[in-house]
């Protein structure tokens, strides 16, 4: 390997896709997803890539911050400087969010320089990062959103779906409907899964006080969910700490908050018995390694958010990392069309990469397909 590699070019783009259906959870209906693709290629060739998701909408704010605010400060660095790098990103970043769009433009480069430098070494990233596991990693099926038409009865079906293919944990959507409609779905999902199945509730911040959330949590508890996902707004860290002494039902929080000081105030308030950081929103690998091991010294698992690809690398390499969240179809985790290869599943564990980096690269022809034009752009010597 030449001793002074640096990165030449820095590329982003936003790639809007469709979901065939709306789909719904407790506060919103998608109709189509954002997401920025960023490739950083080194003066030896060695390109890695970096992703976040930007909501429905927001994809050029974030790819913006990519090549217009963050891209000059990756130039010509020593890609292996990963945490020298990140201090930079951050710095530069100061006057512009913190968390957000800014720092999901951050995490996408951190994450496409471990996945060059993985690369560059010839090792899959779970491996670079220091294996915990070597084979397969536990993962929980995702799904349980809401459809026009959708019977409980139907999710029932969908969930048992995922425990015949070896899942022994799912999730499923709450939030949206009425407290009775809402405890006539999660009574048909834990029929459907049988008891000893791990079943979680995700809430997407559906409450705004105390005694609603908690009138709605314990009309659930009986069900025996293994979390309560996001009851309240990601900064009202006071009723996530009230709800988690007033009930029985661990509280799982965290996909939508950025920074190793953010995740620290939240342990320390016992907002959260279980941390579910997103390392392509919370400031990349590089970030996502520290909180975990925050995490760690409170006694607290990470089960992260979205994007299995990338956090089955992550799951693989740190003890306190429970699960993946897997998405097994392309229906809501539609970043799926834009890769080239799918994680294998077996028994409802994910079977770890052996190739090089994140073990994917973009679907060139597919990205084309869905790039909003005129938002790829490109900083650097080309
Ligand atoms: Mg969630």
């Amino acid at each position: 390997m030449p001793d002074h590699v640096t990165v030449s070019t820095v590329e982003a783009r936003v790639a809007r896709v469709p979901l065939e259906r709306p789909t719904s959870f407790a506060t919103r209906q998608v109709t189509a997803r954002d997401y920025v693709l960023v490739t950083v290629t080194g003066d030896d060739g060695v390109q890695g890539r970096g992703f976040c998701y930007a909501g429905s909408s927001g994809g050029e704010v974030v790819r913006a911050a990519v090549t217009d605010l963050l891209g000059a400060v990756v130039l010509g660095r020593d890609p292996l400087l990963v945490e020298r790098i990140w201090a930079d990103m951050y710095q530069e970043a100061l006057l512009h969010g913190r968390t957000g769009s800014v720092m999901r433009a951050l995490s996408a480069l951190d994450i496409a320089l471990w996945d060059r430098n993985a690369r560059a070494l010839g090792l899959p990233l779970h491996r670079l990062l220091g294996g915990y596991h070597a084979e397969s990693v536990p993962a929980y099926a995702s799904g349980g959103y809401y459809l026009d038409g959708k019977t409980p009865e139907m999710l029932g079906e969908e969930l048992a779906g995922y425990v015949a293919e070896g899942f022994g944990a799912v999730k499923m959507k709450v939030g949206r409907l009425s407290p009775a409609e809402e405890e006539a779905r999660v009574a048909a999902a834990r029929a459907a899964v049988g008891p000893d199945v791990l079943l979680m509730l995700d809430a997407n911040n559906a409450w705004s006080d105390l005694p609603t959330a908690l009138r709605a949590v314990e009309r659930l508890a009986p069900y025996d969910p293994y979390w309560i996902e996001e009851p309240f707004s990601p900064d009202d860290i006071a009723n996530h700490a009230r709800l988690a002494a007033a009930t029985r039902v661990p509280v799982a929080t965290g996909e939508i908050e950025a920074g190793r000081w953010r995740h620290k105030e939240l342990l320390d308030r016992q907002g959260a018995a279980v941390l579910q950081t997103d390392a392509a929103v919370c400031g990349g690998i590089t970030e996502f390694r520290r909180i975990a091991a925050t995490a760690a010294s409170y006694g607290v698992p990470v089960a992260p958010h979205w994007f299995h690809d990338l956090h089955v690398h992550l799951v693989a390499a740190i003890p306190n990392c429970t699960f993946v969240e897997f998405f097994p179809d392309d229906a809501v985790l539609n970043f799926r069309r834009l890769v080239d290869t799918q994680l294998a599943v077996r028994g409802g564990r994910l079977v770890l990469p052996d190739t090089p980096g994140l073990g994917f690269a973009f679907d060139t022809e597919a990205v084309e397909r869905y790039t909003v034009p005129g938002t790829a752009a490109a900083v650097g010597a080309h």
